[in-house]
């Protein structure tokens, strides 16, 4: 019987939810590529209700208790003496979320010998040591598009919320005041402007989809290029790279993992290309940035704002710059986690962990690393050192 460690963010601080803003969710049949819904052959929860901290569970608890195994649930992840660490010596399997991640390092995978499954309920892994887990022989997967258009609709809202000036708006309002000239001096159209992401995998595709109507001039730029319909049916402009791309650019929306060859992408160098006054959006991983790059950019107007959900480390401490700079519009990261995205990566989580005990293949899609290598979505989107 296995040991089973799960990581997730903590309750709300009034407490678990007794009610909910909404009564239901929308059904939806398939993502937007034709891939099914997370399958699992049941669940425990409702779809719609709080699943990503600690009281949620993740709806995993009587699944997991039926078959035997023991899991473990909490929130403390960090340092030597969290209840993750003393947990993972003997823990066979252990579920992260991208929001509040178990940071799987060689040396917290050298600690726990029965370690053969990390889950990230949710997408993306660089939490997980890859070339460790490698190692280790430890399978990585994921949820892969769980959460990818609730990421997407964030892209679009903070993007109009910067080029518009939303957020002093919304302030003004809410101290009290009616300054139109204060809320307007820095609030733009985004009608005309060229906006581009840096990849364009079903994140950067769903953006560039959800802004096409706003009447922008759309550009990209991947590893791999988008079929020539897709180019045409949105008016897409390819180039080779990010450096090429960014100094054409009003918007720039950064949606690519993070691996060897994005970490630190967006420094000095790169925002010194780009044009005086865009903005950059970056809901991918808070290390493709450079983090006092972006406070010097913002503090000369190289920059005219940044966003995004993603910051390093996670949670970020208070005093974490980023908080405080100027023209920003960073909310914790939580673009991925609606409840919408919940219902739909509690139910990967639990199709993954029946797949495991069962003996019966993980889908190739959820695969990051399997068997010694980058395996299934992981061959196709990440590098290691
Ligand atoms: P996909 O795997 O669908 O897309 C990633 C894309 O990035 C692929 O098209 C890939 O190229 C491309 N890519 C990889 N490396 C580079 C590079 N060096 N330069 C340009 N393009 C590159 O993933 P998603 O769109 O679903 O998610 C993207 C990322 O967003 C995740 O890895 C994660 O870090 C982040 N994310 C954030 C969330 C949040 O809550 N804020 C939630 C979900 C994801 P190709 O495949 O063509 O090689």
């Amino acid at each position: 019987m296995a040991k089973i460690l799960c990581v997730l963010y903590d309750d709300p601080v009034d407490g678990y939810p007794a009610t909910y803003a909404r009564d239901d969710l929308p059904v939806i049949e398939r993502y937007p590529d034709g891939q099914t819904l997370p399958s699992p052959k049941g669940v425990d929860f409702t779809p719609g209700h709080l699943l990503g901290s600690v009281t949620g569970e993740l709806g995993l608890r009587s699944y997991l208790e039926s078959q035997g195994h023991t899991l473990v649930v909490t929130s403390d992840k960090d340092g030597p003496d969290s209840v993750f660490e003393r947990e993972l010596v003997d823990a066979d399997v252990v579920i992260s979320q991208p929001f509040w991640p178990a940071y799987l390092t060689p040396e917290r995978i050298a600690k726990a010998p029965n370690l053969k499954l990390a889950v990230t309920a949710g997408i993306g892994s660089d939490h997980v040591d890859l070339s460790a887990a490698i190692d280790a022989g430890i399978t990585v997967a994921e949820v892969t598009y769980c959460n990818s258009i609730s990421v997407a609709e964030h892209v679009v809202m903070m993007i109009l919320g910067l080029v518009r000036n939303y957020i002093p708006s919304y302030k003004i309002v809410v101290d009290g005041g009616w300054n139109i000239a204060d809320a307007v001096a820095r609030s733009y159209d985004l009608e005309g402007m060229q906006v581009g992401t840096v990849a364009a995998g079903r994140i950067g595709l769903a953006v560039l989809r959800r802004l096409a109507p706003f009447d922008v001039r759309l550009h990209y730029t991947d590893r791999h290029r988008l079929p020539a319909a897709v180019e045409e049916e949105l008016g897409l402009t390819f180039h080779a790279s990010a450096q090429e791309m960014v100094p054409h650019l009003d918007v720039v929306t950064i949606n690519a993992p993070l691996h060897p060859e994005t970490e630190g992408l967006f420094g000095d160098k790169l925002l010194s290309t780009m044009k005086r006054g865009a903005y950059l959006i970056n809901t991918a991983r808070g290390k493709i940035a450079d983090r006092d790059a972006i406070v010097r950019a913002l503090e000369s107007g190289q920059l005219a704002g940044y966003a995004g959900d993603v910051w390093y480390p996670q949670p970020a401490p208070a005093e974490h710059p980023w908080r405080s700079m100027p023209h920003h519009g960073m909310t914790p990261h939580i673009s991925g986690s609606s409840l919408s995205a919940q219902a739909r990566y509690a139910a990967g989580t639990r199709e993954i962990l029946e797949s495991w005990f069962d003996g019966t293949p993980i889908r190739d899609e959820y695969l990051i690393v399997d068997g010694g290598k980058l395996a299934g979505t992981g061959a196709h989107s990440y590098s290691t050192k």
